[in-house]
Parts: C-alpha cells; structure tokens; sequence
C-alpha cells in the first residue's frame, strides 16, 4: 500500500532530542561497564526483576501516568500503558518491546522498543491527537532469558504457549546470594507480581508492533535505514554426543584411535559447510570433552549445535545432511565411533501479519523519502530476523511485525551497542505511522461499530 493511498494522516514525526534523552534517562537504571568519558558511554546490566528493574519499572509507570495513560500490570509482571482513543473498548494497538537486558548488555536491545513507544503517545499527546482505537506500550518480563533461563517466557505466557507455573518456577541461573530464586518470588519483592491475568483472552490486543534494532550488520552495510521485518528464521538446537575410547596419547598409534574430539571436530566443520551450501547458518558454542586431561584421548565429546534457515524445509534438510555426514564422519572416518543427537529446542520460521507489515512498509516508505539519498536508492529494505522476540509469541495472537534500526557494527548483547539518536529517531517515526496506519485500517473496515 504506498503511501499516496493515506493522504489524510498528518505529517507527525518523533522528536530525536527527547526520545534520546528519556532512553538515557531510563538508562541511568541498571548502568554498567563503562566504555567511555559520557556519561552514555556505559554498557547495561539490567537484569529481569533486580532492583534496576524495579527501579526502571517505577519510572515506566510514572512517565506513562504524566501521558495519561491507564496502566496496569498483570502476573507476569508486564506493564501495559494505554492511551484511549474514540474508542476504549475495543482491544488496543500495543508497541511492545523489553526494558531488562543482558549482564553485559547494551541501551538499546529492547529499550529503543519500549522508549519509541512512549515517545509515539508523547507525539499523539502533544497533537492532541484522538485515535480511532486506543494505543499503548507494553514492556515484556525477562525477554532475554539471561537472569531466568527462557526467553521471551512473559509474553510467552500471555499467548498461552508457555504455563505459567514453569514460567514462575524459572529460577535464577546465577544466585545474587545463598539460594536460588525464582520468578514468582522476585516478582513479588519488587512488588510486581500483578493482579491481572497475564493471558491475551482477558487481555486481547488489535495488533503488536515491535520496534527493535537489528543486531545485525546487514542495514549498516548496504548503507540503509530501515528494516521491514516479514518474520523469523527457524531454529533447532541440538546437543551431539559422540562417543570413542580413551587410551594413551604416547602408545596408541593415529591408525588405532577412536577419538571422539577429532570425531566431533569433523563433525563441526561438516555443519558450517551443509549451512554454507543451503545459505543456513550453523553455530557450536559448548564443547566438552571427558575425561579430560592432555594424553588421553577424550571418551566422550559432546557439543551443542544452533542450525538456523528462513525456510522450515529447508532446515529439515540442513539437519538430515548433517545427520548423514555426521554418521559417516563417527563410523567410517574414525573406525566406529557413535553419535547420538537430542533435540533441545524446536522453533519453526514466523510469518508476520501481511496487514502489519504492509503498515510499517507503508510507514517507512514515507520517513525514508524524506532523507537525503531517498531518490537514489531505496532505504529500507524487507528483511528476516535472525533472533527471536516477544513479537515470536505475539503473532500466535494478534497480527504482528516488527521494523529493525542499524546496528553500529551488528554488535549487540555487548555493552558497545550503538544505534545513533538520529537512526533511532527514524525507526520511531516509522513505529508512529505504522501505528496510526493501522488504526485508520481498522476504522476503515469497520472493527468499531459494534463497540461505539
Ligand atoms: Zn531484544
């Protein structure tokens, strides 16, 4: 849909200055590892339900309240803010996006998310603009899964894909101090174990939209402003384990080994080339090796295995190559090694809501013919996310999509993230009409008349 069709949305762009100056304000919460002289210049460790998090959640709530917003908090801990348009009964348009980070993390993983979003109601307060529907932000509980170990498990809950028992039994991969806790009890010392039901049945949403930086190099590298997600790549995690003999490393000839870390080293560089071939990707980043000392052959290496394609089918294939080549690698190359696999984590390719994505490519089209360059080359592009996000869960119940932001250098989960204050701006104008586009396509096919 180009633009030219929406002639009457007003011409609304974010203010860069302010957007960047409440992210850093919040940022002043959970501040850590100093990389330079600003004071801007610090990583994060804002870890989900620590006391920055607290903190963080507090000064959420209160700059939410001063927008005029009805917030609200359910017993995942999410935070929702929600601006009322003509009409408060139907379900709003939520942007959503996570506020906790990583223990090295950066300011802008999931903060930029949550911040343009209250940067977007900031814009519709100060026009005193009055929306069809109503608009609000939501930030999600422990996105990262890096202080209780899954991610993504808040908004996981809310689309029904996750019970909230496991969720609340998740306890802290590392202890502060003496025991382990879990999710249910630090939300209920911070005060943020909500009264609501974290279930988008008694909450339902018209749509998500997740602002997000890419965390990758590609727009940075093609020179380009904007990505217009479509959806998810597909992902399998596997752990491998191969199993030999250990004998001497002084008296047992090369001929007569069974050494399963040259078996699974093999089997290592086979996966990078099956993913080479199919354009996938293919990540080890666990390798043990038992029993372990320097002139013995290991018995046993086991290794994780992240195989990764855009495509469901074609990761099936990627993952049979290498079953096969693993097996002949175990049997014939090493004379009767074994290899066994067990599956870890499943998660088939997302496909965005076409209505979304036409709103944020309709959205971007516009912000990006306004910058210099626009006439030579296109600035955004359509684009897969190689991570996963909250919108992963929120498109099992509501339409979906997500707009990407450059990456300085596609470094994230590093406390040198970087996407600068004017990039940052543009994916917020971006996040504004996307939102407003969709609620003047839900006003146009008539979502409200059973409401007003
Ligand atoms: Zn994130």
């Amino acid at each position: 849909m180009p633009s030219a069709q929406v002639p009457e949305l007003p011409a609304l762009g974010v203010n860069a200055d302010r957007l960047a100056s409440s992210l850093h304000e919040s940022c002043q919460y959970g501040a850590d590892h100093r990389y330079g002289k600003l004071s801007t210049e610090t990583g994060m460790a804002r870890l989900s339900l620590d006391d920055s998090d607290k903190a963080v959640r507090d000064w959420f709530l209160s700059k939410a309240k001063s927008l005029g917003c009805r917030t609200s908090i359910d017993e995942m801990g999410n935070l929702f803010a929600v601006r009322p348009g003509k009409n408060p009964e139907a379900p709003p348009i939520m942007m959503g996006s996570h506020l906790d980070t990583q223990p090295t993390g950066g300011r802008y993983d999931g903060i930029l998310g949550v911040l343009a979003g209250l940067e977007v109601l900031e814009v519709l307060e100060e026009n005193k603009m009055q929306t069809d529907g109503s608009i609000g932000v939501v930030n999600w509980t422990n996105e990262e899964g890096a202080r209780f170990p899954k991610m993504a498990v808040s908004s996981g809950v809310w689309a029904g894909a996750i019970p909230i028992e496991d969720a609340w039994n998740l306890e802290e991969v590392t202890p502060h101090e003496g025991k382990a806790k879990n999710m249910l009890q630090e939300l209920e010392r911070i005060g943020y174990r909500g009264e609501a039901p974290a279930s988008y049945k008694s909450n339902p949403f018209a749509a998500h939209f997740e602002l997000h930086i890419e965390q990758g190099p590609i727009l940075e590298d093609e020179g380009r402003k904007i990505g217009v997600v479509q959806g998810v790549q597909a992902f399998k995690w596997f752990n491998v384990t191969v199993r030999g003999r250990d004998s001497h490393a002084g008296t047992t000839p090369l001929y007569a080994r069974k050494d399963s870390v040259l078996v699974a080293a093999k089997m290592i560089v086979a996966a990078n080339s099956v993913a080479k071939a199919h354009d996938g990707l293919a990540t080890t980043g666990i390798l043990h090796a038992e029993p372990g000392t320097v002139n013995t052959m290991a018995h046993t290496t086991t290794f994780s295995l992240d195989l990764r394609h855009v495509g469901n089918d074609v990761l099936a294939e990627m993952v049979k190559e290498c079953k096969d080549a693993f097996q002949s690698i175990a049997q014939e190359t090493e004379k009767g090694c074994e290899v066994d696999w067990k599956l870890l984590v499943d998660s088939p390719a997302v496909v965005f809501h076409q209505d979304c994505i036409s709103a944020v490519q309709s959205s971007a089209e516009a912000v990006c013919a306004q910058l210099p360059g626009a006439s030579s080359k296109n600035l955004w592009k359509p684009m897969i996310s190689g991570a996963g996000h909250d919108s992963c869960y929120t498109n099992l119940r509501c339409p979906t999509s997500m707009i990407f932001t450059p990456t300085r250098e596609g470094i994230s989960h590093n406390p040198a993230e970087y996407c600068s204050a004017e990039d940052c701006a543009l994916g917020a104008s971006v996040l504004l009409g996307a939102v407003l586009r969709y609620d003047k396509l839900r006003a146009d096919r008539g979502d409200f008349k059973h409401t007003s």
